[in-house]
């Protein structure tokens, strides 16, 4: 009998998140050795789990029940354990976000498993199943090889592509629903809220002008708008960092957990290339980036790569612009 893979979707008011989806491609590339199941927690969960069935062609175990009204990491972690108990799973995969390193850290210190965070790509070396991840925001990469099973993964968001729609069948595959009680937890979400903002500016400009951590001071902050000022249709985007210091608003952060940008022309500033943010930007027409350090990982996805200090070069940009445009 095939190993069991165990994919457990994250779902934002009981529907399967994007990043979910992605754990099909692993589920793909690790057929046919294993057989992949998904499970879901919710509170009206059901028809989010049949159409993940029937989108997916893979079963589904839903659980369903009043405490998933909002994501609960500790809840959702005891279920899982179980489920691994009663179907032998030798892979257990959330995707990278809070949430999911949340509840695989506590799955796998509830089943004595090993834990493999940020997984970037997957490679079957005999039996042994062999995981790489990147370090220190993408300067170095590890290599991990699990002693024993089960594994508890996390997927980082962009590594792997969903799986293509599966090929037409008369059976559905089984999607089992089962409803869970109110049970007190040491951890209690109360509130899930939105984004108030309507700020559209990164999906409509041309130009982008991002920055990282490299700025240094929120003070030098009015050297990017002066930039993004001067530049037709540009706008400013922040790394995550940034926005968890607030110094900018949260609908500016581009990456896995932000927006996803394509503009035109996106100039990174002081952004070291970390794959959380680079998922949010790689597919933009042009990419420049200004680095003092000339290994720094966003050079790999740059056209043009610019090794100065940002405060040196932006200035000296926004005044060749100027002069280009006096011309
Ligand atoms: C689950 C999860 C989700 C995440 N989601 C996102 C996301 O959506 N978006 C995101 O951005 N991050 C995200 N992150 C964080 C991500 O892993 C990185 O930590 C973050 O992107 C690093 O931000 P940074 O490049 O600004 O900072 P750093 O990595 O600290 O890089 C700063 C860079 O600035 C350069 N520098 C320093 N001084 C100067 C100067 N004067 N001039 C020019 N260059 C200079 C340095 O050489 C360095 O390369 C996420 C992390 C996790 C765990």
């Amino acid at each position: 009998m095939n190993a069991t893979l165990l994919l457990i979707a994250e779902t934002i008011d009981n529907r399967v998140t994007g990043t979910s989806l992605e754990m099909t491609g692993l589920a793909q590339r690790l057929a046919p050795n294993m057989t992949a199941m998904f499970a879901l927690a919710g509170s009206d969960i059901k028809t989010s789990a049949e159409k993940l069935a029937a989108g997916t062609g893979i079963p589904v175990t839903a659980f369903e029940g009043p405490d998933l009204a909002f994501p609960n990491p500790e809840i959702l972690a005891d279920l899982i354990g179980s489920l691994v108990e009663q179907t032998d799973a030798e892979i257990v995969c959330y995707p990278h976000t809070t949430c999911g390193c949340h509840a695989a850290a506590r799955t796998a210190a509830l089943m004595d498993a090993p834990c493999v965070p940020a997984v970037e790509s997957v490679e079957k070396e005999g039996d042994a199943l062999v995981f790489r991840r990147s370090v220190h925001n993408g300067r170095l990469k590890t290599t991990a090889i699990p002693r024993r099973r089960p594994v508890v993964l996390t997927l980082l968001p962009g590594a792997f592509k969903p799986a293509g729609p599966p090929a037409p069948s008369d059976s559905p595959p089984a999607m089992t629903l089962q409803k869970v009680e109110k049970k007190a937890t040491g951890f209690s979400p109360v509130e899930l809220t939105r984004e108030a903002s309507g700020d559209a500016a990164l999906e409509h400009a041309d130009i982008i002008v991002a920055v990282g951590r490299g700025i240094g001071d929120p003070e030098n902050l009015g050297i990017v708008n002066d930039l993004a000022r001067r530049l037709p249709n540009a706008a400013v985007a922040a790394s995550r960092p940034l926005c968890d210091l607030q110094w900018l608003p949260y609908s500016r952060q581009v990456g896995a957990t932000g927006r996803t940008v394509t503009p035109r022309l996106y100039i990174a500033c002081g952004i070291s290339g970390a794959q959380q943010h680079v998922y949010g930007m790689k597919d933009s027409q042009w990419i420049v980036a200004v680095n003092t350090d000339p290994h720094a990982t966003i050079f790999s996805v740059a056209h043009i790569g610019v090794v100065e200090d940002l405060l040196t070069f932006l200035p000296l940009l926004a005044e060749a612009y100027d002069e280009m445009k006096k011309a």
